[in-house]
Parts: structure tokens; C-alpha cells; sequence
């Protein structure tokens, strides 16, 4: 069993937009690159978890959250960097038409796709961690046993200035970006 860095993608690994719904929305942190190559040198897994509850929505089709992650597999591929696997949730609880209309189990933070991975790929979770840039990542990292990581970019400055004091739960760390989470997990941690 492997340990797994969990990676969010909007406001962690590119910049959050709303809704990424044309690829020439997509902007991929510089550092994103080298913080993907540094968790695949360190040993381990490497994997994408994404709430796009815009395909639910109506917004874009499933097949725009496909060609984001082409898009960004061969931006990460062109540092030398992977994931070895990509989880989304393109559903809703209440909005837009079933099938992705539904009150699914993988909605972050609910556990669903860090279960699947755990299951498809047998990840050691309580190794793990998961970085993100909201609180519900965080959650989502409790929720499987795992540490929570919270970075600065995206919503995560907005939420440590305004909301962290409601927690309930401090995350387990927090970060300017990805890269220095990804440091910091390597520096502290042994995969
Ligand atoms: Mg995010
Ligand atoms: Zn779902």
C-alpha cells in the first residue's frame, strides 16, 4: 500500500475561475508543475480529486472536464510531471436534470472519490494527505483518515481570513500554494 497526495484542481493546481467552462480559461500555476514532479519523486501517488458540478449545472458538457485534464496532463507531462489518476464529481444535489442531478456520495467533501481511489489503486490513507484550496478539502481529508492540507491561493486566503475562526477543526496545514505544501509533507513525511 502506497500513501497518496490527494490535489484539488481549481484555486490549487491552476487559478479558480468560477466555472472552467473553454480551455483558454485554464491557467495552470507555474508552480503546479514542479510541486506534481516532487510528490512522483517522492513516492507518492499522485492524484486529482474535483468537484465540477458545472456539468450538472448545464454549464459544460463532461467531455470540457476531459479536455482540461488533457490539457493539464500535458502541461504536468511537459514538466516531467504526472498524476497517476483523476476523480471528479460532476454531479448536484439539487441542481440541473438525473442523471447528474443527484445527492451523490462523491461531492466533495463527502468521501466518495477518495474511496474509489483508495479501492482502484490500494492507497494507504492514513498516510495520505489531501491539498486543497477550501475548508471542504480539509474535511474531505478527515473524513478518510487522512490529513488536511490548506493553501493560500484560490478561495483559501478569503477563507483563512474570514471563516477559519468558525472551524471547528484547524486544518493540518497551511500553505502558500502547492509547492510549498508538497515540500512540506516531503520534508516532514516518509512515503
Ligand atoms: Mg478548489
Ligand atoms: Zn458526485
Amino acid at each position: 500500500m502506497r500513501p497518496a497526495v490527494f490535489i484539488d484542481r481549481d484555486g490549487t493546481l491552476c487559478d479558480e475561475v468560477g466555472y472552467l467552462n473553454h480551455l483558454s480559461r485554464m491557467r495552470i500555476f507555474p508552480f503546479a508543475v514542479e510541486a506534481v514532479r516532487l510528490v512522483n519523486r517522492s513516492g507518492w501517488l499522485a492524484v486529482l480529486v474535483t468537484n465540477q458540478a458545472g456539468v450538472a449545472r448545464g454549464y459544460f458538457p463532461e467531455s470540457m472536464v476531459a479536455e482540461a485534464h488533457a490539457l493539464l496532463g500535458a502541461r504536468l507531462a511537459s514538466g516531467g510531471a504526472h498524476l497517476d489518476a483523476v476523480y471528479y464529481c460532476p454531479h448536484h444535489p439539487s441542481a440541473g436534470e438525473p442523471p447528474y442531478r443527484q445527492d451523490c456520495t462523491c461531492r466533495k467533501p463527502k468521501p466518495g472519490l477518495i474511496e474509489r481511489a483508495a479501492a482502484e489503486h490500494g492507497i494507504d490513507l492514513a498516510r495520505s494527505f489531501v491539498i486543497g484550496d477550501r475548508y471542504h478539502d480539509v474535511q474531505l481529508a478527515w473524513a478518510v483518515g487522512a490529513r488536511g492540507v490548506l493553501v493560500r491561493t484560490g478561495y483559501g486566503a478569503g477563507e483563512l481570513v474570514h471563516l477559519s475562526a468558525r472551524w471547528p477543526r484547524q486544518p493540518d496545514l497551511v500553505a502558500d500554494h502547492v509547492l510549498e505544501a508538497v515540500e512540506r509533507i516531503v520534508s516532514e513525511s516518509r512515503a
